[in-house]
């Protein structure tokens, strides 16, 4: 049977749970478990797909195709296991299905409550489609005294006890913040934090406490006194400078022994093998090229929002040997500035994934100044969608070229996707749909073509398979139009419907994809198309 390790947070949010869980998971790996790893999010969103990636960052993707929480992002970029479906759930899926368990009479009649009725639904989630894993990590999203994460918290506890300590374990995250003036690390913060659990009846097991300098001995003594814990088991978590660090510092600092010790598991206390993570982190700290590339999109101001994109691009560099320098801009400076201003002497131009009219005519303006300077362009999803019709109006004769995302139009370039296949199975959607859960989303094939550089870049293959999320799609009605003016097609859905991808010859670098290769990036395995595209870049940078 599995282990479970619930993972909590305390003092502040934005303490890196999410990458402390996938550290930790990725640190049993090294010891030859089998992990899994999953979020619990205590708001009442049913996804986070219609939250405001302002509000929430990015929207993670699943081969399932499930929307699910940026940390299950890191979850699979530190351990290389597909999050599925069954990996992210929310107060508001929760409570849907208890209240359409309710319609339905299942409770047969019994006054339906949080506690057994809630608590049993969250409970029954934590242990669904299980196979054979040794461990299964809980992340519980927001801060403990939330008065939403109380349901999650009260669930945990109760499984905690139903398990039995040797099948359970609590890791509390927290922060010892210093106070400049009195020249010390702060515990009480984390006393508090504690004692709050300890309320709802959760002794932690472990505490990970985050902290910008070394935690001196008498205060680590101090930590365990108060919150009833070994002094061992008060584990540092010190500020790294990249964070594929995070698994050997933890390491270093025995996180994974002090789990191991808790499951009676140090019979097997072999070293770990963490050279991977020492190999990326040398490849990040000693770069031999640096290049700078151009992400215009419309959320960057929070860098949250394009997560696994940011990585992905990193990872492109250390297959490359080299430091990517990012420049965020938002593409609606350029509907205002001219693009050269910003874009000059930048070595890649990247249109990430996107929605809605505002800012497309920035990022068209983009895709201009990367075709005619021959600076290399990478357009995802919505900067595919740009590009091609950039393209149809430029050079194929269709000036009014636009997507029909943004209101009717003449030419709609760009236009609702109304019927694709999965499978045998054909899925329909129309223009009045329910926003939420009803785009293409999930891992879908798609044919290369022969010759072409896309099929270069996948080592030849023939068909790929890469994950979707969209709602619009490069308008079949045009594909004859568009070519005969020198744009090709390069990648196709396996019936020939659905334009996957598109490419310039004639252009040092210029490819769009309709899919997020970013979700599928990791740093032990960068995504061939980062890798080429980082390396498009650097061979830019030796020229300007
Ligand atoms: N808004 C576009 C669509 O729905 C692009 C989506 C995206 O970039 N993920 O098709």
């Amino acid at each position: 049977m599995a282990r479970f390790i619930f993972i909590t947070g305390g003092v502040v949010s934005s303490l890196g749970k999410g990458l402390a869980s996938a550290s930790l998971g990725a640190l049993l790996q090294a010891r030859g478990y089998a992990v899994r790893l999953r979020k619990l999010d205590p708001y009442l969103n049913v996804d986070p797909g219609t939250m405001s990636p302002y509000q929430h960052g990015e929207v993670f993707v699943t081969e399932d195709g499930a929307e699910t929480d940026l940390d299950l992002g890191h979850y699979e970029r530190f351990t290389g296991v597909s999050a599925r479906k069954s990996d992210n759930v929310t107060t508001g899926r929760v409570y849907s299905e208890v209240i359409a368990n309710e319609r339905r009479g299942d409770y047969l009649g019994a006054t339906v409550q949080v506690i057994p009725h809630v608590t049993d639904a969250i409970k029954e989630f934590i242990k669904s489609d299980l196979t054979d894993e040794d461990f299964v990590l809980c992340e519980i999203g927001g801060t403990v005294g939330d008065i939403e994460s109380l349901p999650f918290l009260e669930a945990i506890r109760q499984l905690g006890f139903e398990l039995g300590r040797e099948n359970a374990l609590f890791v509390h995250l927290t922060l010892l913040p210093y106070i400049a003036t009195a020249g010390e690390l702060k515990t009480k913060p984390t006393q508090h934090s504690v004692k709050e659990l300890q309320s709802v009846g959760i002794q932690p097991d472990i505490l990970l406490c985050r902290s910008e300098m070394p935690i001196p001995e008498d205060q680590r003594r101090k930590i365990a006194l108060f919150c009833n814990i070994r002094a061992e088991a008060v584990i540092e978590a010190r500020d790294v400078d990249t964070i594929y660090q995070v698994p050997s510092v933890y390491h270093d600092e025995g996180f994974d022994q002090e789990v191991c010790r808790h499951f009676g598991l140090l019979d097997d206390d072999t070293e770990p093998d963490l050279s991977v993570w020492e190999d990326i982190v040398k490849a990040v700290r000693q770069p031999e090229n640096t290049v700078r590339i151009a992400v215009v999109g419309k959320y960057t101001s929070l860098i949250d929002s394009y997560k696994s994109l940011a990585e992905a691009l990193a990872h492109g560099g250390i297959a490359n040997n080299a430091k990517v320098e990012l420049q965020w801009i938002d593409a609606e400076i350029f509907e205002r500035e001219d693009a050269v201003d910003h874009l000059q002497g930048v070595h890649g131009i990247l249109v990430p994934g996107g929605f809605g009219e505002r800012g497309s005519e920035g990022k068209i303006a983009a895709v201009t100044f990367a075709r005619e300077r021959e600076v290399p362009y990478f357009g995802i999803c919505f900067g595919m969608q740009m590009a091609v019709i950039e393209y149809a109006r430029s050079l194929a004769g269709m000036p009014a070229a636009t997507s029909t995302e943004f209101g009717p139009a003449e030419n709609p370039i760009v236009g609702l996707l109304t019927e694709w296949t999965r499978g045998n199975q054909v899925e329909r959607r129309s223009d009045n749909d329910d926003l939420g859960g009803s785009m293409r989303l999930g891992s879908y094939q798609c044919a290369l073509a022969a010759n072409s550089r896309i099929r270069e870049i996948y080592a030849d293959a023939a068909e790929i398979s890469e994950r979707h999320r969209h709602r619009y799609e490069v308008n079949i009605n045009f594909k004859q139009q568009l070519e005969a003016s020198g744009l090709v097609f390069s990648g196709m859905s396996p019936d020939g419907d659905l334009p996957e991808i598109i490419e310039l010859p004639a252009h040092p670098w210029f490819i769009g994809v309709q899919f997020h290769p970013e979700l599928k990036s990791k740093p032990f395995a960068p995504h061939p198309l980062f890798t080429s595209f980082v390396a498009a870049a650097i061979a830019q940078s030796r020229l300007v």
